[in-house]
């Protein structure tokens, strides 16, 4: 059976890379949206213009008023959630494993809070706050106490949650980690909850597999990388994961 061999995989090897988008918090009941604002579908903002245009990084620059009216909500959306069984597995196989990596496009900040460590949040964590002007950072357990357009303690100017808008740049220096922990290589790779539209998300599950590196895919529709993965578990994060886990628990620790 599938989940016997995928947790046989993780429990033989070294290292791992996980690759995790909005299905794996889907359990914790954060909405599967796209980006930063699939929330909202095809759905027109009130003042006329289509969200990825709202939570742009050009319109933030411009009206960041604006963008932070629906960062606002979706954070509002995501508010008093927690990490599920699915992250909390990932944290231990951190634990077990010599070196394991996760490689996440969710802002919800849950891998960290299950108590993972080598975390890429690719797409950032809402609960980091940046000054536009500078280098003022905090760190927020929720925006329930922040203004509508929250302003620098220090300098006054606006700040911006650390996400990457519509339109921006990856942050480069979470890029040459990725590269780095890429080069080093993984004795598997396991792509958890993601349609893997982007092309970062979908090309080191597809190279691994091209190279005959062990490949597993946790989702309930296939993907575009379901082609190219060895085994594919066509089921929610938090019923691989754990099946997973009472697999690689069963097995004797590598030395
Ligand atoms: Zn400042």
């Amino acid at each position: 059976m599938s989940i016997e061999q995928a947790g046989k995989l993780i429990a033989e090897a070294r290292s791992a890379l996980f690759i995790t988008g909005a299905g794996i918090s889907a359990a914790s009941g954060i909405p599967t949206y796209r980006g930063v604002g699939g929330l909202y579908g095809d759905r027109v903002t009130d003042e006329g213009m289509r969200i990825e245009e709202a939570l742009s990084g050009p319109v933030f620059r411009r009206s960041p008023e604006l963008t932070w009216k629906y960062i606002h909500q979706i954070e509002q959306a995501c508010r008093g959630a927690a990490p599920n069984a699915a992250h909390r597995v990932l944290a231990r196989i951190e634990e077990r494993l010599s070196r394991s990596w996760v490689l996440t496009q969710n802002v919800d900040g849950f891998h960290r809070a299950a108590g993972s460590r080598n975390v890429i949040d690719i797409h950032g964590d809402i609960h980091r706050l940046l000054c536009t002007s500078c280098t003022f950072t905090e760190v927020v357990e929720d925006y329930a106490h922040l203004d509508p357009c929250p302003r620098c303690t220090e300098c006054e100017k606006v700040l911006r949650p650390d996400v990457v808008l519509f339109g921006e740049m990856l942050p480069r220096a979470k890029i040459e980690r990725l590269q780095r922990e890429l080069e080093r290589g993984f004795d598997v790779l396991v792509s958890v909850g993601t349609s893997s539209l982007f092309p970062y998300i979908a090309e080191p599950m597809i190279e691994a597999a091209r190279r005959g590196v062990p490949t597993i895919e946790v989702n309930p529709e296939p993907t575009v990388v379901s082609h190219a993965v060895a085994l594919r578990l066509p089921m929610g994060a938090v019923e691989a994961l754990e099946g997973i886990w009472r697999v690689v628990e069963s097995k004797p620790a590598r030395a």
